[in-house]
């Protein structure tokens, strides 16, 4: 056994993880204690890290038009082709769509290849649809997209502002970190910004929930009342700011007061005017923003405003204090270094950047080449798709990333993939539903393969590092890269052998000419201090934060400290902020706001988290989450089927009616593929409407209409993972359907028909199950039965080897057994064995001991269920310690601990509500 360490791939926080490695697998994954994201801690997803790996269902060799292939030829085809589109119809008919997941190196090859020898500027990345509205909110404020803070400042804080952010699901680990200062020093706030209650709230000493899309006239609200109040640094504004007159007057024009304000944003004006004095009155502030700001039509400007109320305070360069941009993805930071962004160069510098484009021609060597560098931007990534649409962008290479799911608008988004006359596609991932519309695939490494560098939300670059070899012909991005332009001609440029020779060039590439120009500030993104590193000090290279050059060697933990920004004349500029609400209207035919975002246990389209069932069990089905009262508003009821209905098209899943949802907005995830599950695209109820600054999609505010899905019967089959089964044949059946990965088998939940009785309630077994599952198994069904007050049906069929190969039963799953018990039974006879004669006996019951479903799962790390939890609170264990000390939950990652609260508060206040028994009449 040997240990490596290495970064998770998941989230913005970057958190650095020890594999234990044992024969070619990784068969443990702890936290690394020495890496300063995380110092040891892991959120559940990450600990599940070595769940996900594994060979099945992964891309081994390449495809050329549906046809498997070698490496060669598909390379050929891919040079060949991006050169007839070329020479046909102009650089501009090439384009590149990246991803946050890739390592800086592939990222730089990619923007190398495309910008500065395929001589196209539209090269974009997924990051698009996560923090470009931050990036472009940082590059008008400071001149350079740099954040000033890093994850000490929350412990270093006396308040700390989370906008737009569910940090306890989607930066778990920095939550717990807040967690923890806020422990130790209990003078430390938190307040927390979001139409959500969600479990961030856990941390709250105030909330406001805010309506959707006044975040900016919150926080032009403040800047006015800090105005008002004589609450402005004024020596810092006058010294290190310009613009101010500017932004009050604008902030002004829409003030009237905290009650105007309190009424635009739907809040209490009390608790408004409580936030604004602790911000005002408290130096060392941290604002916390994520995609709940960056996802809109106004994002940048919300993204200004924010940074407007620090810079008027005085309230950043300082420990605990500053507007903190967190990125959802590892490598975010990473691909803008390199200028993976379709407005940006490279190295942090943009075509406007004066003598950019000719410094970075000359240290490219691509003088005289024809065509050469771009002179302006690309197509940022919505209009990316609409210019293949159009037929103007005619070949696409899409690494890592799926835009038939996460882009709005995914139904013109797959109209314009299919149209496309070149599709590449490097993927890992065989179940994808991008692959369909791939011309050629490419597959790829992935993590614990892949071996490179990323940056993180603090600025802090670490390793990602090779551990396992890539299986059958997977390669490297970068290598796959490289080998293309090889066959273009572009060799001498190309030759890199290893990603450190990659990191050395992006390295002196951000060095270079830097601030060397009599008017020049210097480019704050320098690594130079990095060039040079030999292969085996890259592979010792630990966590850094940039810049890292002659002046700072050891990196650098905070920006700005001196208040010198990285604007022409080094001053921060405040940004004239107008509140707007957003683009897409509700009206009569879509009154719903709709918000999505990002579960607990999953990952962007789930084709890696869902291969640990561990991962698949918090939320197990796509889901609505609703009001109360407009969940009987509109007729619909906890765990009934409804189906929403939005600009592009329509989405079916699970009601969670939730108190946290506010009334007239419902949410839902926007992790579910076609391969996952049938009408859940939540990127098809978005319409394309983005931020004219940053071009980011406006996905924080839909228009939906919502209805119940009504249906004759719901069913769940279970799946042997190896019975060679039509999937469509069920699939087909249904209205709705859900795919489950349960290890060794795939639960089905199915759901079809048209309601018979009058009151619409889900009828019992169909009289026709038994002769549908055997014209659709491959095993006939050896065992079942009919309950004879329900009519429900249970079956199983098991083969001749006396293997367990699926499982049956009609009716909703709140009536499932245990599947735990189930799941063993898939994975023995996956292994070849066959089944006990007293499992036998209790297969229809599902379990052996009787034992009920436990609902979903709540602990993650040691898979206890709600019920169990519900009935540890009612036998009198009503806290979190209580409960790990009685099951385990919330003992390792801490993840679940805000939803054991909520159990626990939610149980307390049914007691309460619950008739007391008046003994003596009993
Ligand atoms: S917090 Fe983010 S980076 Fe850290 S383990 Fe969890 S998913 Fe990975």
């Amino acid at each position: 056994m040997r240990e490596a360490r290495t970064t998770c791939p998941y989230c913005g926080v970057g958190c650095g993880v020890v594999a234990s490695v044992e024969k070619n697998e990784i068969v443990d994954v702890q936290g690394d204690p020495q890496h300063p994201a995380n110092f040891g801690r892991l959120c559940v997803k990450g600990s599940a890290l070595h769940e996900t790996l594994g060979h099945g269902g992964r891309l081994t060799r390449p495809i050329v038009d549906g046809v498997e292939s070698d490496w060669d030829t598909a390379l050929d085809a891919v040079a060949s082709r991006l050169r007839k589109v070329r020479d046909a119809h102009g650089p501009e008919a090439l384009a590149a769509y990246l991803s946050g997941q890739l390592l800086t190196e592939d990222y730089y090859v990619a923007n190398k290849l495309f910008k500065g020898f395929l001589g196209t500027p539209h090269l974009d990345t997924n990051s698009r649809l996560c923090m470009a509205s931050a990036v472009a909110a940082h590059k008008r404020a400071f001149g350079a997209d740099a954040v000033p803070c890093c994850y000490e400042d929350l412990e270093e804080a006396e308040l700390v502002v989370l906008v737009g952010s569910n940090l306890a699901w989607n930066h778990p680990v920095l939550y717990q970190r807040l967690k923890v200062a806020k422990q130790r020093n209990p003078l430390l706030r938190v307040v927390v910004i979001d139409p959500r209650v969600t479990d961030t709230c856990e941390l709250a000493d105030l909330y406001l929930g805010l309506k959707p899309g006044s975040d900016a006239r919150l926080f032009t609200g403040l800047l006015a009342w800090m105005a008002a109040r004589n609450k402005l640094d004024r020596v810092y504004l006058e010294a290190h700011t310009q613009g101010f007159e500017e932004a009050l007057a604008a902030a002004r024009e829409q003030d009237a007061g905290v009650e105007a304000i309190a009424a635009d944003c739907d809040l209490d004006a009390e608790r408004l005017e409580t936030f604004f004095y602790w911000f005002a009155s408290h130096l060392h502030v941290v604002t916390l923003f994520s995609q709940g700001v960056n996802q809109s039509s106004s994002g940048t400007d919300k993204g200004n405003a924010i940074i407007n109320c620090h810079l008027a305070g005085g309230k950043i360069g300082l420990p605990g204090a500053g507007p903190f941009s967190i990125t959802g993805q590892p490598n975010a930071m990473g691909g803008r270094e390199v200028g993976g962004l379709a407005n940006q160069l490279a190295a942090h510098m943009d075509y406007d950047t004066p003598g950019a484009r000719d410094r970075v021609t000359r240290f490219w060597a691509t003088e005289g080449l024809v065509p050469c560098l771009p002179e302006g931007p690309g197509h940022k990534a919505v209009a990316l798709f609409e210019a293949i649409e159009r037929g103007e962008v005619q070949a696409l290479w899409i690494m890592a990333t799926n835009p038939a799911v996460s882009l709005p608008r995914t139904d013109r988004v797959r109209a314009a993939l299919a149209k496309c006359p070149l599709v590449i596609v490097s993927d890992c991932m065989a179940n994808a539903d991008l692959l369909a519309y791939a011309d050629i695939v490419l597959p790829a490494s992935s993590w614990s393969e892949k071996d490179g560098t990323v940056t993180n939300s603090e600025r802090r670059i670490s390793r990602q590092r090779g551990i396992l070899s890539p299986p059958g012909e997977a390669r490297h991005d970068w290598w796959a890269l490289c080998e293309v332009a090889k066959r273009l001609g572009f060799g001498e440029a190309f030759g890199y052998t290893h990603p450190s020779e990659i990191f050395d060039e992006h390295a002196r590439l951000s060095g270079f000419e830097n601030g060397e120009g009599s008017d020049e500030r210097r480019r704050v993104f320098d690594i130079s201090g990095l060039a040079g590193l030999d292969r085996a000090a890259y592979d010792a290279l630990e966590p850094i934060q940039w810049p890292v050059n002659a002046a700072a060697p050891r990196g650098t933990a905070r920006l700005f400290t001196d208040g010198r920004f990285a604007t022409p004349n080094g001053l921060a500029r405040m940004v004239a902020v107008r509140s707007r609400p957003p683009a897409q209207e509700l009206d009569a035919a879509r009154p719903l706001r709709l918000n999505t975002g990002r579960i607990r246990d999953q990952w962007h389209t789930m084709t890696r988290t869902a291969r640990s069932p561990r991962l698949m069990n918090h939320r197990a089905e796509p889901f609505i989450e609703i009001a109360p009262e407009d969940a009987a508003a509109l007729g619909v009821e906890e765990q009934g089927l409804a189906r929403l209905q939005g600009v592009g098209g329509r989405y079916v899943g699970r009601v969670r009616v939730s108190r946290g949802q506010r009334r007239g907005e419902v949410f839902v995830p926007m992790h579910w593929n076609g391969y996952f599950s049938g009408s859940a695209l939540s990127g098809a109820l978005i319409d394309n409407h983005v931020d004219p600054v940053s071009g980011q999609p406006e996905s924080k505010h839909g228009a939906v209409a919502l209805a119940p899905l009504a249906v004759e019967w719901e069913a769940t089959l279970l799946v042997a993972d190896d019975l060679d089964v039509a999937e469509s044949r069920w699939c087909d059946r249904s209205r709705y359907w859900a795919r489950i990965p349960l290890g060794a088998a795939h639960r089905w939940q199915l759901a079809g028909g048209e309601p018979t009785s009058a009151h619409g309630e889900v009828e019992s077994a169909s009289p026709e199950w038994l002769s549908w599952l055997e014209a659709t198994l491959p095993v006939p069904p050896t065992l079942w039965c009919t309950d004879p007050a329900s009519g429900r049906l249970r079956a199983a069929g098991v083969d001749d080897a006396g293997r367990l190969r699926w499982w049956f039963m009609s009716g909703p799953p709140r009536e499932l057994p245990n599947l735990a018990w189930l799941a063993e039974r898939f994975g023995e006879a996956a292994s070849g064995e066959s089944m006990a004669a007293e499992h036998r006996r209790r297969l229809l019951a599902g379990c052996d001991d009787g034992a009920a479903n436990q609902g979903p799962v709540v602990c993650s790390c040691h898979q206890v269920g709600q019920r169990a939890i519900l009935g540890a609170i009612r036998e009198g264990d009503d806290s979190v310690e209580a409960l790990g000390a009685r099951l385990a939950c919330g003992t390792q990652c801490g993840s679940c601990i805000p939803e054991l609260k909520s159990l626990i508060e939610e149980e307390k206040a049914h007691a309460l509500a619950e008739p007391i028994e008046d003994p003596a009449v009993a």
